[in-house]
């Protein structure tokens, strides 16, 4: 059983709110017992504020999207985390 990765799949939709109510306090519990995943939760939130930032100087459509998708892979530890992280912001 992967407890983490189960909540890291998770972890988008949860910190956007788009987390079905039932699935939510299983998320909130995980994390309050888990570092490793309330790390993932806070670097996510970090690369948004930052993309937040970003936006008033011309952000391409459909940024946010490829971001989070590329967020997503990373976190269900389908992508390694490299350097190239810009690159989904090409
Ligand atoms: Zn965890």
């Amino acid at each position: 059983m992967n407890l983490c990765r189960e909540v890291a799949e998770k972890l988008l939709k949860f910190r956007d709110g788009e987390l079905a109510e039932i699935e939510e306090p299983f998320i909130r519990e995980h994390l309050q017992y888990c570092p490793s995943c309330l790390d993932l939760l806070n670097g996510y939130d970090e690369v948004c504020d930052v993309l937040h930032r970003l936006k008033p100087v011309g952000m391409p459509p459909g940024i946010m999207d490829r971001c989070k998708e590329k967020m997503r892979r990373v976190l269900a530890g389908e992508d390694p985390l490299e350097d190239d992280l810009g690159s989904c912001c090409e």
